[in-house]
């Protein structure tokens, strides 16, 4: 069977064009293969879900970058684009990062978080491993334990 593919190799063939557009899917090739490893790593997002402390005109408002940028909500944006939104996807790696999109994720993971994301990781853990050991401190002390460390 000859496909239209062939037909269209075997013209360009004719015209010498053949050796460039091998070269072109070539390298267009190679530039999604550089994609896919630069992402081979990115790691699984969970959904985050916030509670929505937005004004009055409710999710419409997080659909408007405008309004999304004016309004003074506390809770931190997209940490890809820096707009707000309803639902977020946390960075599986780090749980630290938060996104509006998978989209957002791999240009931040692209753009430097690749690197960030393990030491987040590893911050993290060693907050929670000092914020617990404070805790069992502070449980010691309260049992009449204390230390001459604690001063
Ligand atoms: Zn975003
Ligand atoms: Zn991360």
């Amino acid at each position: 069977m000859v496909t239209k593919f062939q037909v269209a190799g075997r013209r360009l063939k004719k015209v010498h064009l053949w050796g460039s557009v091998q070269q072109a899917v070539r390298s267009q090739v190679a530039e999604v293969l550089r994609a896919l490893d630069e992402v081979a790593d990115l790691p699984d997002t969970a959904v985050l879900l916030l509670p929505y402390k937005g004004r009055a005109e409710g999710p419409a408002a997080s659909t408007n970058p405008q309004a999304a940028a004016a309004g003074a909500d506390s809770e931190p944006p997209c940490d890809g684009c820096h707009l707000r939104f309803l639902h977020y996807l946390r960075c599986g790696g780090c749980r630290q990062r938060r996104y509006c999109s998978r989209a957002c994720q791999v240009a931040d993971w692209r753009g430097g978080h690749k690197e960030a994301c393990k030491q987040m990781a590893e911050e993290a853990a060693a907050a929670a491993r000092a914020a617990a050991e404070a805790e069992a401190g502070a449980a010691g002390a309260e049992a009449g334990q204390e230390t001459e460390e604690r001063t």
